[in-house]
């Protein structure tokens, strides 16, 4: 059995569209390499810092990811190689192991699709944009989406007679 630690930079972006391992960053290996009979079993972590966009208010977000890694590299010639496609378990392919592909897939599983500054970030305000954690508390716009402007009209009806003042009988605006 032997160890290996090592930190390599990743040639392109591991993740997913919003969050991910830069390219060109660290990415540490803490890997166990055992020699069973069919192969190398190896096991181990691959960790990293990532960057990102909150899905909701778009923030900068950064983090760490780490993937367990659990490999079977299967001997040439051997029984498994011979009873496998290379699609489901990986070749020694010149003395050498690729680990690549396996960290590329583990860490786009690990990272969510639609990651987010905090777990309750209110996101941007549908109409003006702004983001909902900074703005003044109870931000709105008197915006009325028209298919909800009868249903508003109903409440500023209810609003006129509680008044009983004021004389504005079906004085609604629309606005698209
Ligand atoms: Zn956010
Ligand atoms: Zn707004």
């Amino acid at each position: 059995m032997s160890e290996v630690h090592r930190t390599v930079a990743t040639p392109d972006k591991l993740g997913v569209e919003m969050i991910g391992i830069p390219a060109g960053s660290d990415v540490d290996l803490d890997l166990r390499l055992e020699s069973v009979s069919e192969g190398i079993l190896v096991t181990g972590t691959a960790c990293g810092e990532t960057a990102g966009q909150c899905s909701r208010c778009l923030e900068p977000i950064d983090g760490t990811v780490t993937v367990f890694l659990t490999e079977l590299f299967a001997y040439p010639d051997s029984v498994t190689e011979q009873t496998t496609e290379e699609d489901d378990v990986h070749r020694i392919v010149d003395d050498r192991i690729d680990l690549e592909q396996s960290i590329i897939d583990a860490v786009a599983l690990e990272l969510p699709m639609s990651p987010l500054c905090s777990p309750d970030c209110p996101g941007l305000c549908q109409v003006c944009g702004i983001r909902l954690a900074v703005a003044e508390p109870g931000h709105a716009h008197e915006l009325i989406d028209p298919r909800w402007a009868g249903l508003a009209n109903k409440f500023s009806e209810l609003a006129e007679e509680d008044k009983a003042d004021e004389d504005k009988p079906g004085d609604q605006e629309r606005r698209d």
